[in-house]
Parts: C-alpha cells; structure tokens; sequence
C-alpha cells in the first residue's frame, strides 16, 4: 500500500523546534517506507493564524531541505478554503449520529464542574443535548455551537510509537464541539475530513495530540473512512520543564536560523530525536537509519545551546 503521511501546521506563530521535529519525523517516516508526503496549511482558527505566518512556514520548512508531494498554501490546502469539504463532512457526520445545536457559553461549561478529559477540555454535561424542542426554538435567535453526541463506546488502537491506547468517547471525553458558535469549523472535523479526502494513510504528530486520536478514529469511522496510523512524538520541553510555544521568541526559526546552518539544525533535531548522532546533515541523509524504535518516548529536553 502506498503510504501518505502528512504536515499539517497551524501557521499561529513562528515555528519552534517541536514543530519542526513533528515536521522532520513525518517526512522521514514516510520517505523511510517510499512513501508519499502532504503539506497541509491549519489556519481554521482566524484569530490566531496568519498568512504570513504560513508563507514563513514554508520557507522555514524548504530551508531544512524538507519537500513535499503535494500541498502548500493553496486554497485547496489551506484550511481556511476548504469549508465546502467541512460542510459535506459534517451532513454525513449527522446522518450517522447526533448532531445538536449547543449555547453554553464557556463560563458555563466550566462552572458545570465537570471533570476533565486528558486534553484538559471539560467533559460535556449533555445540558443543550436534552433541551425540548421548544427550549430549542426559544433559543434559536441566538448563534449556536454544533456538538456531536459521543457514543458510550471504547475507542481501542494502536500508536505506531506508544503502543496501546483505549478511551471512552462518552466518559473521557463527552459531546465535542464540531462548529464553534460563530461559524468556525473545530478542529476535530476539519483535521478528520482532511485527512480523508487527502487520502493520508499515516499522521505523525507531537503527543499533545494523541488524547485527540479516540475522537478522530471514530469520525473517520463514521464517514465511512478507514482511520489512517496514528504515531506521536515526544514534546520537547526547556530545560526548565515548560513546554515549547511559539509565543517564545528565543526558540523561534528566526533565532534558530541565525545561528545555524540547516545541516547544523536538522542534525541536532535528528539526535534528539535518536535518529545519527547530531552532526550535520541534510534529510535525504537520514532517510536510510530512520526507524521508531529509536526515537524516545520521554519528553525531550532542548538542550541550552539549541535555545
Ligand atoms: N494543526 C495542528 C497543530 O499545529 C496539528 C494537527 C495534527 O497534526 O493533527 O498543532
């Protein structure tokens, strides 16, 4: 089977070195299997994104002598352009499962005190799921957030790098948000319908996101789409302990290649991730010794010269 990975970065920021090592594993897990690669532009949160911010992104992402099969930020890549595919995704998400119109605003969600699923989002309480029809109608002026009833099911799978994974969709996680209440699309249904339509066999990704994986198989399953493999990469934190954000100016990609060459860059990232060791090199080098097994499960701390 020919193998479709993915980079799909928000262009919310500068990169850091934790997209960037995303960005490196996905390329060479999939060149390491002959596979295809997909570069794909999330800027569904306009708030935060910026053109610009993808336009640097690219050019971050070329310098470190990563190409890609397809993609960029062309509206047919870019989020943000792509809400016809969201609204055909959503119409066979509700034909197979409840779908339902949800006020609460974020001050109530929290006050509800509900417990809260590993991503730190508040389970659900169902609260707008039991409202009658005439609550609803009596509501109806007001914009609503589309929710998704999640199913008393466990999710099982496997993570190509750490191993056996299982939640409870409706327990762990609660209804989740597939439409926010003004218009923008959630995560969770674009990176899905994505995903699908761009036929990726294979997402690599930082392991903040494998508490989103459960969620993501069953839409996938819903839509009638065979999930593709899911494989997470440890974060990599300061050597204080936080974790990397694009807010930090002194681990950006400006600061970064200002003091490195590429080669220099990418074969520090590549040792980090266990992959040679850290002499300079360009991707295609790296290809060959590529495998998980070598690539840690811990955090990964950035040591202070890389900072
Ligand atoms: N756009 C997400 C981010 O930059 C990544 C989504 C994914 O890889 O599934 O955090």
């Amino acid at each position: 089977m020919q193998v479709t990975g993915r980079f799909a970065p928000s262009p919310s920021g500068r990169m850091h070195l934790g997209n960037a090592a995303s960005a490196l594993c996905a390329w060479l897990s999939a060149r390491a299997q002959g596979g295809r690669i997909v570069f794909r532009v999330e800027d569904i949160d306009t708030a935060r994104c910026r053109p610009e911010y993808a336009r640097r992104l690219q050019d971050d992402l070329a310098w470190l002598g990563l190409d890609w099969d397809e993609g960029g930020d062309a509206p047919g890549y870019r989020q943000s352009g792509r809400g016809a595919v969201y609204e055909a995704a959503l119409a066979r998400i509700a034909a197979q499962a409840n779908v339902y119109p949800c006020w609460c605003s974020r001050a109530e969600l929290h006050a509800a005190g509900a417990p809260h699923a590993a991503d730190g989002t508040p389970v659900y309480s169902g609260r707008c799921r039991a409202l009658t029809a005439a609550e609803r109608a009596a509501l109806s002026h007001r914009p609503a957030a589309l929710r998704v009833e999640a199913p008393d099911e466990t999710i099982s799978f496997t993570d190509g790098h750490y191993g056996p994974q299982s939640e409870n969709l409706a327990r762990e996680c609660g209804d989740f948000i597939l439409r926010r209440s003004d218009g923008a699309w959630a995560y969770q249904l674009a990176v899905v319908a994505d995903d699908a339509a761009m036929h990726v066999t294979e997402v690599v990704r930082g392991r903040d996101l494998l508490g989103s994986t459960a969620r993501q198989i069953w839409l996938h399953r819903l839509l009638g789409n065979e999930p593709p493999r899911f494989f997470h990469i440890p974060l990599f934190t300061a050597p204080d302990g936080r974790r990397l954000s694009k807010r930090e100016r002194d681990l950006d990609f400006g600061a970064l290649r200002e003091r490195y060459a590429a080669p220099e860059l990418v074969g520090r990232i590549a040792g980090l991730l266990g992959i040679g060791d850290g002499s300079p090199a360009a991707p295609r080098d790296l290809v060959s010794i590529f495998s998980w097994d070598k690539i840690p499960r811990e955090d990964v701390i950035v040591p202070p010269g890389l900072l």
